[in-house]
């Protein structure tokens, strides 16, 4: 060979070798890809047979896999607890099935397995059945579920699972029982911390009525509205334990609506007041007066829906909204809907399905000041339940919430509630100083009223209009008055003792000039379609006492001419229009066109159809009253009566100190002369809750309304209370030790 071909040859067999080379590289990156693959793939092999291992072994089931002869492929850990003498190594070399079973099943249902899985391997469809059997020396209810393994279309063996039936049932059972256990324990303790609880709310009353000394009544007073918080969350621990334990039972009667709504009202009222919120009510007036159902539970569920209501909103208002969607016939089952709406902080929709849930209270964060136990709405949710209705929420976070639950019920008697949308409540709204919105040129006004604080208040609230101010005590000298001066506008108190306000107005009117001097009503009493009530009575409008001074200036604005009003430029824009914007007509509309309202003013008088509050409800809502409870004089309320004129208040609160009606009202009590002393007392809430006196107010009230309907005996029972309560007060007033917010 010649050298250069020598050299080609080499050249070539060199680049051969690289190839080669090259190649052999390839299949080591080749080969070790695949080693790793593999490994990979063992892993994951490993890490599910590890899962489905623990699956088994977790398996309350004993399961077993055969393959087509019947021989075991793999059986349940759980099975291995139980048979020693069988090892896993033995299962997985394939045993036959009869003899896995041979210590659990008797030869002849052995034999009927047998059968089953023959019939299974060959296409028939075997439905579960139950064997009975002996475990440990136990009777068991065993269920067996047979199935046929298919691989690739083709049944590969079978797939058995025996459910312990009787075991489950004894484990479903135990758990029911522990929760009842705990149910009634609940149920019981909650019984027997509420008879103590009774006590101490009981005692500490007595120390706040019969002890002089101010600082163990200030202990008392903490103690008393901390027991009655306690006693409101054991309540509602009892109903969730009796819900829970099916004890809680729906007691239906006939009942009616009217007073369903009043004493609603009266226990929330004092905590509205506390706010500057509106409460309204929006009244179906063809709801049929007279109802069928649990009374007490449905106040219950108004009470707490209100109470959270009130909780959580801070400003706006509340409406309490009633109404049926079909018209009633008699004995026939309809639907009423009751809805709380609020315009408060609302909740979070990811929220709104949590909070029925017990023990559920959501925005913890924005509501840590906000007390309660979770329970109210988890209770109300099954009451209504209970009584064949559903509970639901509407929420909007920041804007609002509203709960509506509907109740199934019945009504022998069709007569309708009536015209009651009003507005009962207005809270306290503004802390500044009352500024007129205009003044009055040559304006002469009268105001009548048997009250010397109330004319002293009326009179003074009138002071800023710069108008000629005359009062009167009776409707004798008003009608004096009258025959020698012509007023443009005269304030008429309604009940006067001798001759009252509608008899004095009446006969003014028969006086020359007396047709045309609008004559505006003050009452204590005002009610729903009370404008229109006094209109008829020959009144051109009417004012509910204690006055409101933002009140007056919109009574003002509607019975004066214009020509008189000359505008203040140093009035705050709002006054002109505090909470209902000026208006022609008197009878405001507030809500929509079913909510005609009159105006009542912060725990007015609740009037007819409202009766005095039962004990039991103020024990449910006990918690309702506790903040004010222990405030004999609340100082922001009279503030606000006395256009938040601290020296003004002042000089009221001398004025009602003086006025001392107690002891007139005593004698007319042991002279047992009621008629005279419904007047009186009538006269105390009012002039009471001028200056704030809230306790004193809601005694009168209550003693007033059952005078009213001839209940002398809760009179009879009440009236030292009333006498003690006054001379707390009176003593607070005089020790100069009211503290003014
Ligand atoms: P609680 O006794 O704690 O008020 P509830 O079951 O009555 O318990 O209410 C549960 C939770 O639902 C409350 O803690 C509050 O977070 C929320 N909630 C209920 N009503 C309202 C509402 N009107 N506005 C805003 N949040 C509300």
């Amino acid at each position: 060979m010649e050298e250069a071909d020598y050299q080609l040859e080499i050249k070539k067999l060199s680049r051969e070798l690289r190839r080669l080379k090259k190649n052999n590289e390839l299949l080591r990156i080749a080969n070790d890809q695949a080693s790793r693959t593999q490994a990979y793939i063992q892993k994951d092999i490993n890490q599910q047979i590890f899962y489905i291992n623990q699956l088994l072994k977790s398996s309350p089931y004993l399961l077993i896999l055969t393959n087509r002869q019947m021989q075991t492929v793999m059986i349940s850990n759980i099975y291995f607890r139980h048979e020693k003498e069988i090892t896993k190594a033995q299962v997985q070399r394939g045993l036959p099935l009869h003899q896995v079973l041979r210590n659990y099943l008797s030869p002849e249902q052995s034999q009927e397995l047998m059968d089953k899985c023959e019939q299974v391997l060959n296409g028939t469809d075997v439905p579960p059945y139950l064997i009975k059997t002996v475990i440990d020396g136990r009777n068991f209810d065993i269920q067996v579920i047979i199935s046929p393994m298919e691989q690739q279309n083709e049944v590969s063996g079978l797939n058995l699972v025996f459910v312990n039936v009787t075991a489950m049932v004894e484990a479903i059972e135990h758990a029911q029982q522990a929760d009842r256990a705990k149910s009634n324990f609940l149920a019981n303790m909650s019984h027997e911390i509420r008879t103590p609880m009774n006590a101490i709310v009981g005692m500490s009353e007595f120390i706040l009525r019969d002890c002089t000394d101010s600082k163990a009544k200030s202990y008392a007073s903490m103690i008393r509205s901390s027991s009655k918080t306690l006693l409101s969350i054991i309540n509602d621990i009892l109903d969730f334990s009796k819900i829970e334990s099916g004890k809680m039972e729906i007691i239906n009667n006939h009942f009616k609506l009217t007073s369903v709504i009043s004493d609603v009202h009266a226990l929330i009222r004092i905590r509205i007041n506390e706010k500057p919120i509106k409460f309204l009510m929006d009244i179906d007036h063809r709801i049929p007066d007279e109802q069928f159902g649990d009374e007490v539970r449905i106040k219950q569920i108004l009470i707490n829906l209100l109470g959270n209501a009130i909780k959580f909103t801070n400003n706006g208002s509340i409406t309490l909204k009633i109404w049926t969607e079909t018209v009633p016939e008699p004995n026939r089952m309809y639907r009423v809907y009751y809805s709380v709406t609020d315009t408060g902080i609302g909740i979070k929709k990811d929220q709104l399905e949590r909070i029925f849930d017990n023990f559920t209270q959501v925005d913890t964060k924005r509501n840590r000041s906000v007390e309660g136990t979770g329970l109210g709405l988890a209770i109300s949710k099954n009451l209504v339940n209970m009584m064949g209705g559903n509970l639901q929420v509407v929420s909007e976070y920041g804007r609002g919430t509203t709960f509506t639950f509907d109740i199934l019920t019945k009504s022998r008697d069709m007569s309708p509630v009536g015209e009651m949308s009003m507005i009962l409540s207005e809270g306290i709204f503004s802390q500044d100083v009352f500024k007129a919105s205009f003044t009055l040129k040559n304006t002469r006004i009268l105001i009548v009223d048997d009250n010397d604080l109330n004319l002293k208040v009326v009179s003074g609230i009138l002071a800023p209009y710069k108008a000629t101010v005359e009062t009167a005590t009776c409707g004798a000298e008003a009608l004096i008055k009258c025959a020698k001066t012509r007023y443009d506008l005269i304030f008429m108190d309604h009940m006067m003792p001798v001759m009252d306000g509608v008899e004095a107005a009446g006969m003014i009117r028969k006086m020359p000039f007396g047709d045309v001097t609008p004559i505006v009503a003050l009452t204590a009493n005002a009610l729903s379609g009370a404008a229109q009530e006094y209109r008829r009575l020959g009144f051109q409008d009417f004012l509910s006492k204690p006055v409101d001074p933002y009140e007056m200036d919109q009574v003002l604005r509607r019975t004066l001419p214009s020509e008189m009003m000359v505008p203040n430029p140093a009035a705050d824009d709002t006054i002109g229009h505090p909470v209902n914007s000026s208006q022609n007509e008197s009878d405001t509309t507030w809500t929509g066109p079913a909510l005609s309202a009159a105006s009542l003013a912060p725990s007015g008088g609740t009037g007819a159809p409202f009766s005095h509050l039962s004990c039991e409800l103020s024990e449910t809502d006990s918690a309702a009253g506790h903040e004010v409870s222990g405030l004999l004089v609340d100082t922001r309320v009279g503030l606000r009566y006395c256009m938040n004129n601290r020296d003004f208040y002042r000089k009221m609160l001398d004025t009602f100190v003086t006025l001392n009606p107690i002891d007139e009202i005593d004698r007319l009590f042991k002279a047992e002369d009621w008629i005279n002393y419904q007047v009186k007392v009538h006269a105390l809430k009012s002039s009471a809750l001028t200056v704030g006196a809230r306790v004193l107010s809601e005694l009168a009230r209550g003693i007033e309304q059952a005078v009213r309907v001839n209940d002398i005996g809760y009179a009879l029972q009440h009236h030292q209370e009333l006498c003690d309560v006054f001379r707390e007060t009176r003593d607070l007033i005089k020790s100069g030790e009211l503290e003014m917010s």
